[in-house]
């Protein structure tokens, strides 16, 4: 919090479990505020976005919560449902896309890490998948106008693809930025021997700068075969950098081979906006039942805090995020585990397993 003002952030449910993660996100979030001394030091300002928009405003993002959007410090996020809302809306650019795209969220970032006493693949994952978030193999954000995608004839589609220069730096800065912050060892996700004018100049490129980073070690693996590498021994890496469509797909195998798609956190930010975003989708078949895993929702929100208080030098919102980190770890060691982690927690159950955890 700067001394002048709370920090201001959105809160947009979203569709499926949305309602139900988001605000459990909230009860903790406000929970570990008034554990460190910080009641009040947030803001929240609920937004329309999803299916229950386009009923009451139609549109699945109305143009209220963009230019809302663009008041605040940065915002939660719920998953959307977006392929089964009614057409035109179905069609068009899904409530996440527009959004890393209207306000250029390039780096999306997705830690994948084993917590005890859960039955993962992976006993001992601790990675962070660093996704470029604006262009690549997503047709449906790289061009200014339209899709990217287009049916020449009703039998042929088409998708385009696009890799730029200034877009391949950015998100190789962060990545290299984060790998020296933690284990020193970044890997460049590519598909060079076939895709070799697009992923090849964005593994070229993340490549140039290993030299400011001496300390950093760089290696490099195709899409596929990475797949398996995570599989096998996703302990052995620390940073991984991709391309949008790679970052998508390997963050959500690296979620499950680490314990379950229910702890993938992720955080989208630009240079002055974050949001917070569940790796997850919306899990329509289990959605109303109470059993949904809020974890990876309460910790994008952690991860939230922890870039806010980076932004402002404000040092007591890392300690809060990690404290977060602690309480949902100790939450699921002390057996409060949802279905999806192999435990019976309700998703109220789980919740109320981490506040009480917090700050003892
Ligand atoms: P999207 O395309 O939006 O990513 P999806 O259909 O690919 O969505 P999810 O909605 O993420 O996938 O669901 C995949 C599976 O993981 C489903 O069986 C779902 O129930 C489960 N799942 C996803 N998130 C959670 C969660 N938070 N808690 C429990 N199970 C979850």
């Amino acid at each position: 919090m700067t001394d002048a003002r709370p920090y201001r952030l959105g809160v947009l449910d979203g569709d499926g479990i949305g309602p139900e993660i988001v605000p459990a996100s909230l009860d903790v979030l406000d929970a570990v505020l008034a554990a460190t001394g910080r009641a009040g030091g947030i803001e929240w300002m609920r937004l329309p976005m999803g299916r229950s928009a386009i009923d009451e405003h139609g549109a699945a993002m109305p143009d209220e919560t963009l230019h809302a959007l663009a008041t605040l410090d940065g915002w939660i996020m719920g998953p959307h449902d977006s392929a089964s809302y009614p057409e035109p809306h179905r069609s068009q650019l899904n409530p996440s896309g527009l959004v890393r795209k209207k306000f250029d969220l390039f780096a999306n970032i997705r830690p994948a890490k084993t917590f005890p006493g859960t039955r993962a693949v992976c006993a001992n994952a601790d990675l962070v998948i660093v996704r470029e978030n604006t262009q690549g193999f997503y047709a449906d954000r790289n061009t200014y106008l339209g899709t990217g995608e287009w049916m020449p004839t009703a039998d042929v589609a088409i998708a385009q693809a696009i890799f730029t220069r200034p877009a391949i730096e950015r998100i190789a800065r962060q990545a290299f930025e984060l790998a020296r912050r933690r284990r020193k060892h970044l890997t460049i996700v590519h598909k060079a021997n076939v895709l070799r004018v697009t992923t090849g100049m964005f593994r070229s490129i993340v490549e140039e700068f290993a030299p400011e980073y001496p300390d950093v070690t760089v290696d490099a693996f195709h899409m596929d075969a990475m797949t398996v590498h995570l599989v096998r021994r996703a302990g052995d890496f620390d940073v991984i950098v991709a391309e949008n469509m790679f970052g998508d797909i390997l963050s959500d195998l690296a979620g499950e081979v680490s314990g379950s798609l229910g702890v993938a956190a992720s955080l989208n930010h630009s240079t002055d906006k974050a949001m917070a975003q569940a790796a997850h989708g919306s899990a329509p078949d289990i959605a109303g039942q109470g059993v949904a895993n809020p974890a990876a929702m309460i910790l994008s929100a952690a991860m939230l805090l922890g870039w806010l208080g980076a932004r402002n030098d404000d040092m007591a919102l890392p300690r809060a995020a990690a404290e977060i980190e602690r309480g949902v770890s100790a939450a699921i060691a002390g057996g409060s585990a949802t279905r999806d982690l192999g435990g019976s927690a309700s998703t109220a159950g789980f919740v109320a397993a981490v506040v009480a955890e917090l700050g003892s």
